[in-house]
């Protein structure tokens, strides 16, 4: 009877949160946006602005990420740098910096990023960035920076490269027609011997459109394909009670490994 309720009390928040965030994406679209660039739900750099502004991030969780954990070794096996891409305030990079990482993150939004260090209790020091098109946000310790700024303008030259990279809620969160742009940059980043755990989603795109987007095999093998050898680890049924309301019956996770290929441009 308890769980019976408890079960009706999530759906009605978790449809509550998807109508929230339908209606976020239909009112910050950009207006110059075509119908079809609507009914694939862009996001603009203002549309995610404006959900931290009004504290709606039904994306950010409290826990590490377990595939994070699942993989870690995987990923890297001596403290090195770490690059979180579209980053949020994600508890993982806390992780990782308890780990002995140093952890370098992009995000738009100057709330999460203050966020970040204010709950964590990291003290930070905001400096003018090096790059102009970037605020930094840096521990005092110098082993945590956050760039503040649009991810499509880091490069190798203003971030060096890492020798890991663990993208959760990042490449899903990338409109679809800016995605391979996103492969490109953010492959760029890893040093030749460097790793990249991809965390992604499949499910029928026909009846939801995100984000976060849904990419087959195939799609992440078009963006990351050219760059890197990808290698699908795991896939498991990450299906929950919300993504009903969402019209799914169904909700595949899946952890890619990326590497650079030999003889990429990075070598
Ligand atoms: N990876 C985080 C956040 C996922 S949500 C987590 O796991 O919690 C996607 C995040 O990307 C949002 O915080 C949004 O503000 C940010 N974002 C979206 N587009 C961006 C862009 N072009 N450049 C930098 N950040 C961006």
């Amino acid at each position: 009877m308890f769980c019976t309720l408890w079960v009706i009390i999530w759906q009605i928040y978790a449809q509550i949160l998807h109508d929230n965030c339908m209606y976020y994406i239909s009112m910050t679209t950009d207006n110059n946006t075509s119908r079809s660039d609507v009914q694939r739900n862009e996001m603009s750099l203002q549309s995610w602005d404006g959900m931290w502004n009004e504290n709606f991030i039904p994306f950010h969780e409290s826990k590490v990420h377990k595939d994070l954990l699942k993989h870690e070794k995987t990923l890297i096996s001596h403290p090195g740098r770490i690059f979180v891409p579209l980053c949020g305030k994600t508890v993982d990079m806390k992780y990782l910096y308890d780990q002995g990482h140093s952890v370098v993150g992009i995000e738009f939004s100057d709330k999460a990023i203050v966020q970040f260090f204010e709950e964590n209790q990291i003290q930070f020091e905001k400096n003018d960035s090096k790059f102009e098109k970037f605020h930094e946000y840096k521990s005092l310790d110098g082993k945590v920076s956050l760039y503040a700024g649009d991810i499509f303008d880091a490069d190798a030259e203003n971030l060096g490269r890492f020798d890991a990279i663990w993208d959760r809620g990042s490449f899903v969160a990338i409109n679809v027609c800016d995605q391979e742009k996103y492969a490109r940059i953010v492959t760029n980043l890893l040093k030749h011997d460097g790793k990249y755990l991809l965390n992604a989603f499949t499910y029928d795109g026909s009846k939801y459109q995100g984000p976060p987007h849904t990419s087959s095999e195939v799609d992440v093998m078009q963006r990351f394909g050219p760059y890197c050898d990808v290698t699908l680890l795991d896939t498991y049924d990450g299906f929950k009670p919300y993504h009903k309301n969402w019209g799914l019956d169904s909700f595949l996770v899946c952890n890619y490994l990326l590497q650079l290929k030999q003889g990429s441009a990075n070598l």
